[in-house]
């Protein structure tokens, strides 16, 4: 473990230094409290073992510090205390800290201290790998492995505050209900997963693809004008038709994918549900007017931007 040590007072830093690295841990040393904290932030130290008086910010500071400023990790707080009066102990837990040790300091006691520091903190690591991976995995969509509906709406939150121009392009594939009626469930799934592969190929690394319901996808196209946005649709278009993917149920022979697509550029800034109607009625003209085309909300006869 890497363990920040703060203290003013030479003598207990020495002392508290070997027994710290005598338990073998890396050391890091703090003379006083805000040297500590600057420390604290710079090396996030997985235990601090910490001196409760001191000038500046003092023990009790410094761990209130830290706790405010934990996010995922957890940092394992021992206090050092001159007199291990219960008032001083009992403020020191108040403000965050694990476990005290008495000066003169018990390197032992130091140690098993540090073996309880080292499983707590590993623990704290686990639950935040867990955790991020959950977050993830309630973002995308198993069978496609693209992120989702409820990503989706996070990246739309964060897009819109940006107040960059994008475009919205809805996605539908065509007559796919016959295609699972012929080819069964599981083609169906393979299908599925092809075109999503297709999709996020045919985008650039800065645009998103996403899952937005059973044979719907949703593009972001980030700094793109409709026009633009258009041509790059009917690239991804054209990526999927390559994929020749057989279809006996539909006019060409293979599976296709009808677009809607739709903008946030200057004079239309339009919210994002607004947005997503415009792509969902464009991509409903794509299918009336013979699917495999892409349509632009803007073409429509009350297109809005
Ligand atoms: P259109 O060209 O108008 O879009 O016709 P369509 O047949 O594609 O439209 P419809 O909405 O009637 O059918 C969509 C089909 O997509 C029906 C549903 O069974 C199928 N589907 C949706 N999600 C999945 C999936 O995860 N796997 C498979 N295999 N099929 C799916
Ligand atoms: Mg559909
Ligand atoms: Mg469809």
């Amino acid at each position: 473990m890497k363990v920040l040590i703060a203290d003013d007072d030479q003598i207990s830093r020495m002392i508290t230094k070997a027994a710290v690295e005598q338990s073998g841990h890396e050391c890091i040393v703090a003379v006083d409290g805000d040297s500590a904290w600057q420390l604290y932030k710079e090396h996030s130290p997985e235990a601090v073992v910490t001196d409760l008086m001191m000038p500046g910010l003092n023990g009790l500071d410094l761990c209130r510090a830290i706790r405010a400023a934990e996010e995922d990790s957890y940092t394992y707080i021992i206090l050092v205390t001159s007199h291990g009066s219960r008032k001083d102990v009992l403020a020191g837990m108040e403000a965050g800290a694990d476990d005290y040790v008495t000066k003169p300091l018990d390197p032992f006691s130091l140690h098993i201290r540090l073996l309880a520091a080292q499983r707590i903190t590993s623990l704290h690591a686990d639950l935040a790998r867990y955790r991020s991976a959950l977050t993830e995995q309630a973002r995308t969509d198993p069978l496609t492995k693209l992120h989702n509906r409820l990503k989706l709406s996070e990246d739309l939150g964060n897009l819109h505050r940006n107040d960059h121009d994008y475009c919205l392009a809805m996605v539908d594939v065509d007559n796919f209900k016959s295609y699972n009626d012929i080819y069964g469930h599981q083609a169906g799934d393979a299908a599925l997963v092809a075109i999503a592969t297709s999709l996020a190929g045919a985008v650039r690394k800065s645009d998103a693809v996403y899952r937005f319901g059973g044979e719907e996808f949703l593009l972001v196209l980030g700094e793109q004008s409709t026009a633009s946005a258009g041509a790059v649709m009917e690239r991804v278009r054209s990526a999927v038709a390559a994929l020749r993917i057989e279809h006996s149920g539909d006019p060409d022979g293979i599976l296709t994918i009808s677009a809607g697509v739709s903008a946030f550029t200057d004079g239309h800034r339009a919210g994002t549900e607004q947005l997503l109607r415009e792509a969902d009625l464009a991509l409903y003209a794509a299918k009336a007017s013979g699917r495999n085309r892409v349509t632009l909300a803007s073409a429509l006869p009350h297109g809005s931007d």
